[in-house]
């Protein structure tokens, strides 16, 4: 058994450490942020998407193409669209969005989400991760019939040909009937699509639980250095032998037997130092938090408000709401007329939130063109890694990304 260094502290890196301790190796986790979960995991709005899961290249994506360059989406937008790999990374998207492409992308997609579910039992069932996790089934509402159809088809066809969990279609009756607490559009939602597998945990909650149950139970086997920058690597052409750091005290050198790059949309970076090119993009979002009196009636499932690109999460004491899919914005602006358009259309669909008291994440999305993340070795180097590229379901796919990626250091030597 060796001592794995991971670079990163987000849910996939912090899952990931869980897996390697659990398989008897030595973990030392290192991150920039104070505490685990600050970046992408911290802004997630709480999804785990079990069975239906689909890639952002899709055939769809060609219709909206124009509008999304043209600016005229307040919440969707492609930046910086003059730097090389900005093009050449959209080029890749709608490679991706060919019909072929996506349905391979998919079933993919699906696969991992399936068998990170299964692993996320398991997990449930040898140790208590606190969460809030709830079986709460997903709605994606639609105000056009020929979207709501078009939706349905989509995943029924995948239905078919991956195997996945029952959907179903609800006409607005149904829908209203499911969740009273959207009477404020009857006069707008034709209907939904209803997932009535998926769940709803708070990832950050889960990853800082996780993160502590680590340190409390592992003693020596297990490192977490916070506020510590990775700046680069010390090693010969065959192998790492280090991380060079940089913190308040300093600069130093943390030695390992291998490497995991697990580090978000900076991944990118940081493979750029070992000489390799892992092509993530960060697609910034917003998540704001609203808490409210516990009993209060609101919304039962998860819903995505496809009009308004929306996803509202709702728990017992507080909601989620979620939007903001800026690709190639790396900056950590948080831009006060996206959060008041986001409260905005939040307040269309439930009129009665009060949000006061809201907290606002934000968070890059590490995305690849094909919405696959990358769980694999890095050719050059007998002892380095990476785990990154999930794009919009991290949460999702973690357990899965941790078990491949233990998986690998398992099988080889340093
Ligand atoms: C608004 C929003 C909503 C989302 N909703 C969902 C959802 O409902 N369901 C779902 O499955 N997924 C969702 N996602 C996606 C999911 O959150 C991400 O895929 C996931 O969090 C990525 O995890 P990560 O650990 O790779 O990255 P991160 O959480 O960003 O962690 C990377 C870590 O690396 C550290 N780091 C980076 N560079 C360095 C360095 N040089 N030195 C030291 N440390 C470094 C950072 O500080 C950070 O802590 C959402 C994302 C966003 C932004």
């Amino acid at each position: 058994m060796g001592h794995v260094v991971i670079i990163g502290a987000g849910v996939v890196g912090v899952v990931n450490a869980y897996y390697l301790l659990r398989a008897g190796h030595e973990v030392t986790i290192i991150d920039k942020n104070e505490q685990s979960a600050l970046g992408a995991s911290g802004a997630n709005v709480s999804c785990l998407h079990n069975a239906y899961i689909h890639p952002k290249g899709e055939p769809s994506l060609y219709a909206k193409l124009p509008s999304i360059l043209a600016g005229q989406k307040p919440l969707l937008a492609f930046r910086d669209l003059y730097k090389p790999f900005h093009v050449k990374w959209g080029s890749g998207l709608l490679f991706e969005s060919l019909p072929a492409r996506t349905l391979k992308n998919q079933k993919t997609l699906e696969d991992m989400a399936a068998q990170s579910y299964v692993l996320r039992q398991q997990m449930k069932d040898e140790l208590y991760v606190e969460c809030d996790y709830q079986r709460s089934g997903k709605l994606i509402v639609f105000e056009n019939t020929k979207d709501l159809d078009a939706t349905f088809d989509y995943y029924s066809r995948a239905e078919q040909e991956t195997g996945g969990g029952k959907i179903q279609k609800l006409d607005r009756d149904a829908l209203f009937e499911k969740e009273p607490a959207l009477v404020s559009r009857e006069n707008y939602a034709v209907g939904a699509v209803h997932f009535p597998n998926d769940d709803l945990a708070d990832c950050q909650k889960y990853t800082q639980s996780l993160t502590s149950h680590m340190s409390r139970t592992y003693g020596d086997q297990f490192r977490f250095i916070t506020n510590t920058q990775i700046t680069g690597f010390k090693g010969n052409e065959k192998k790492v032998l280090a991380v060079t750091t940089s913190n308040d005290d300093g600069h130093r050198e943390i030695q390992g037997d291998h490497f995991i790059l697990a580090a978000g949309f900076k991944t990118k970076e940081l493979a750029a130092k070992l000489g390799v090119n892992i092509p993530i993009i960060p697609a910034k979002g917003y998540t704001i938090c609203v808490p409210y009196a516990r009993g209060t009636d609101t919304l039962k499932s998860s819903v995505t408000y496809e009009a308004r690109n929306l996803v509202l999460s709702p728990y017992e004491d507080r909601i989620r709401i979620s939007s903001g899919f800026f690709i190639g914005e790396d900056n950590d602006d948080i831009k006060e007329d996206k959060i008041e358009l986001i409260k905005t259309y939040a307040r269309e669909i439930l009129p009665d939130l009060d949000f006061s008291g809201m907290k606002i994440y934000m968070g890059h999305r590490p995305c690849l063109t094909s919405s696959i993340p990358q769980i694999k070795s890095i050719s050059k180097y007998s002892n380095a890694y990476v785990n990154s590229g999930h794009g919009m379901y991290g949460w999702s796919l973690a357990h899965y990304s941790a078990k491949t990626m233990t998986g690998l250091i398992n099988i080889k030597k340093a």
